[in-house]
């Protein structure tokens, strides 16, 4: 509340109609008070051991403490309580790692109960506007990442965690010769019904020979990196079986968002499955000790803007492009890893920038 108080006191009622997710892109001078008050919150957060923190919080039957997975610091830095409101009836908390800066849920779900977050309505996804509003993400996605998706040309894709199967749609009019797995029957079913070529199987990728058989060009992470309880075990999968010059495509919240710096605990990548809260500093560390190459980021301006449908005004649309830039790449992050030195040779030198990883 004294935040609004203050907003009207700072720029009346000039951004009264700009939407909250892009409000702090545009208004003048918010981005450099964002990042002062994030300062501000770290330094003041404490910082305890693993035991001293486990004395604070009571343990879930489905939970287990962690340490961070990204650096093996073991001290903890609380820093939020997401709540999703009154009445939704869930809470965690979420702590910084002092070392690296890697943010996660802890306790965390142990991954054996991971079934118990998802227990219900998982599946039933498929109305017309959400499918609509998927499917421009993933197009949006593909062409910031240009050429490496524009055209299947028969090569090998695996989307994990397919789901519906609302991207292996778009891929196999592009021509790949696309897969996917899910840990839902129901939408593995409802995935094959709507597809004509790409096959979607139930269950983990080792499970099933279609997909353990490897060799794969592509592999792609839509809204799936925050979910996962052993990140690196799962990554050092996914690199197994990708192809020479193969590609890894994620898409996830990002956790150097100006507008987590903004709402805290109120954030909305702060989901009731979400685990694990990654940055262009974390994924990096995730994908060097996974046997990676290489990684390239593409900004996120927010998809209404990028498909040229955003009702915000031309000047306020420019000042939004430029602080997104400017801060931390957008509210998500969209990563195109490389495998290995082909993958680079192949896909570098193009409109792509391409970092390298040193494990
Ligand atoms: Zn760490």
């Amino acid at each position: 509340m004294a935040y609004r108080w203050l907003g009207r006191l700072a720029y009346g009622s000039r951004y009264d109609r700009v939407p909250w997710g892009q409000r702090v892109y545009v208004r003048p001078g918010e981005r450099l008070v964002r990042e002062a008050q994030w300062q501000w919150l770290i330094r003041r957060a404490p910082v305890m051991t693993l035991e001293e923190y486990r004395k604070l919080r009571t343990l879930g039957e489905i939970e287990e403490f962690l340490s961070c997975m990204m650096c093996g610091e073991s001290r903890q830095q609380p820093l939020f309580v997401p709540t999703g409101g009154t009445g939704k009836g869930w809470r965690y908390h979420v702590v910084r790692c002092p070392s690296c800066g890697f943010l996660y849920r802890n306790p965390n779900v142990r991954p054996e109960r991971l079934g118990d977050l998802y227990a219900s309505g998982y599946s039933n996804f498929l109305s017309g506007k959400y499918a609509a509003n998927r499917q421009r993400r993933y197009d949006l996605t593909m062409k910031a990442f240009s050429p490496v998706f524009d055209e299947g040309k028969e090569r090998r894709l695996l989307d994990f965690g397919s789901g519906v199967g609302l991207f292996l749609e778009l891929a196999e009019q592009r021509g790949f010769d696309a897969y996917g797995v899910d840990l839902s029957p129901e939408s593995v079913e409802q995935a094959n019904q709507r597809l004509s070529r790409a096959r979607t199987y139930f269950g983990a990728p080792e499970d099933v020979p279609e997909i353990a058989a490897g060799r794969f060009d592509l592999i792609t992470l839509w809204s799936v990196l925050a979910h996962l309880p052993r990140p690196l075990e799962d990554f050092t999968k996914f690199r197994s079986l990708l192809a020479p010059g193969g590609v890894l495509l994620i898409l996830t919240v990002n956790a150097q968002s100006l507008l987590l710096k903004a709402y805290g605990s109120k954030w909305s990548g702060f989901t009731k499955n979400h685990l694990m809260f990654y940055s262009s500093k974390t994924v990096r560390t995730l994908l060097a000790r996974t046997g990676f190459a290489g990684v390239a980021f593409a900004h996120h301006y927010g998809d209404t803007i990028e498909a040229g449908t955003t009702a915000l005004r031309p000047d306020l649309t420019k000042r939004l492009r430029r602080n997104v830039a400017r801060s931390d790449g957008g509210n998500m992050m969209r990563v195109l890893a490389f495998a290995d030195e082909e993958a680079i040779g192949r896909w570098g030198g193009g409109p792509l920038t391409i970092h390298r990883l040193h494990a």
